[in-house]
């Protein structure tokens, strides 16, 4: 039977001297580049990560799923890994709890209607079901929720999107990784890289805290911690990692089945299958890699919480904790080679949005590495847009919503 297949979810093997492709980062991103590389029979691969696998932000983001972003570009690759996350237990042979229960992001300003009416269009267009709805509709969706004109800013509509919801992030971690070493992929936790060697050109090898690998292609995949890698490489990325903190309180009987997003009151809620509600807010307003979590968060979040369910007010939080989010100036992510450095392939850029990109991304950096061309879907996404000005401003749609 399928669930019995291993005794070990993914197995320690020997780092060799040499590998086709080091890809640095065990979390979605990296994970996913090794299994769609090994299903096109690329298979000379080393994974590493410096801690364990899965303990950046893939194990600690909100998990949610969702493709109704602002702009085409980032509303078609988004879309595409909704489709591969539809897919994923059954691809994957392991059950990563995708829960497709819809995703509404509220407006309490004319203005802010306005943005929603301009992403539900551009929504439209490219295929994706979204849709702006009144506060009777939401109030039908979100019984608790209150829509009356008490509250300082009263909800007058929402962006609904019934494909977005809520998935296991450290299923998804750990069906990729297992499947990525049942291929012949070898996965080396606790394994950093420290330097990066270059010659005429191109990437030659990575030298790890285990000893030196030869190699001609080398995966940056570690998200927070990805403008410190590139420098390994020699190269400056326009990246400022930022703290992002979340919280869950104590399990409460079922009573919310939609993620709800306020942009305006910075806060946005969910509900596990285990009851927890998950909250969470923007960014730390300073640069940071510290994970550590702070009281006015806490505050600023729980109480902006209260406004849109006052019947919350005396429920308890669980624990509270943070990530760190490599932030781009248009919040959108930076994908493919670096121009100048063969073999040096960035999959970074994934700010507070990332995790729902880990199909997609790993899917075509896989083609790119094993067809040595950029394929359309991840064109825009260039590091050579901020010097063509060519940005892709998702900022609108990514801040608060991730
Ligand atoms: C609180 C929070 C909530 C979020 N909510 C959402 C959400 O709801 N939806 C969404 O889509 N996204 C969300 N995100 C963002 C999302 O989690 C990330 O964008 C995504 O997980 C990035 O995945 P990754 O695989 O690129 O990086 P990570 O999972 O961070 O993995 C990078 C890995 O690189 C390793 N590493 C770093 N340096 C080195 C080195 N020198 N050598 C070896 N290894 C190294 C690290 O140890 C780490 O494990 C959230 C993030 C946080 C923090």
């Amino acid at each position: 039977m399928w669930w019995m297949r291993h005794d070990r979810m993914w197995n320690t093997r020997d780092l060799k001297d040499r590998y086709d492709v080091v890809i640095i980062g065990g979390g979605v991103h990296g994970l996913a580049t090794a299994y769609y590389l090994a299903k096109r029979g690329v298979t000379n691969v080393a994974v590493l990560d410096k801690g364990y696998l899965g303990g950046g932000a893939s194990g600690r983001n909100t998990a949610i799923i969702r493709s109704n972003y602002r702009t085409p570009e980032g509303v078609t690759f988004y879309d595409e890994s909704v489709k591969l996350y539809e897919q994923l237990s059954i691809e994957l042979g392991y059950n990563v709890f995708f829960s497709q229960q819809g995703h509404l992001s509220t407006a309490h300003t004319e203005s802010a209607i306005s943005g929603l009416q301009v992403r539900a269009e551009v929504n439209k267009l490219m295929g994706v079901d979204s849709r702006v709805i009144g506060p009777e509709e939401i109030k039908k969706l979100v019984p608790s929720i209150d829509i009356s004109t008490r509250p300082r800013y009263p909800i007058l509509a929402a962006l609904y999107h019934p494909p977005g919801g809520i998935i296991r992030h450290d299923a998804v971690v750990w069906a990729y990784a297992r499947e990525a070493d049942r291929l012949g992929i070898s996965i080396f936790p606790f394994t950093e890289a420290v330097s990066i060697g270059r010659s005429n050109g191109s990437v030659s090898s990575v030298q790890t805290s285990r000893g030196e690998i030869k190699t001609g292609t080398v995966v940056n995949a570690t998200a927070g911690f990805c403008s410190t890698v590139a420098k390994l490489a020699g190269i400056q990325l326009p990246v400022i990692t930022h703290p992002l903190q979340a919280f869950v309180t104590e399990p409460l009987t079922p009573f919310l089945d939609c993620v709800l997003v306020s942009a305006t009151l910075h806060v946005y809620v969910s509900q596990t299958d285990r009851g927890e509600l998950v909250i969470g807010s923007e960014i730390d307003p300073y640069s940071s890699y510290s994970t550590r979590s702070t009281l006015p968060f806490l505050e600023s979040t729980a109480s902006h919480t209260l406004e849109l369910f006052p019947c919350l007010r005396h429920v308890r939080v669980l624990r509270q904790w943070a990530g760190i989010c490599d932030m781009t100036p248009d919040y959108s992510p930076i994908m493919g080679e670096v121009p100048g450095i063969k073999g040096f392939i960035l999959d970074v850029g994934w700010g507070t949005y990332g995790f729902k990109a880990g199909p997609v991304a790993g899917k075509r950096i896989a083609e790119l590495i094993a067809t040595g061309k950029t394929p359309k879907v991840i064109e825009p996404f260039s590091i050579t847009r901020f010097w063509e000005d060519r940005l892709v401003g998702e900022k609108a749609a990514a801040a608060v919503s991730h």
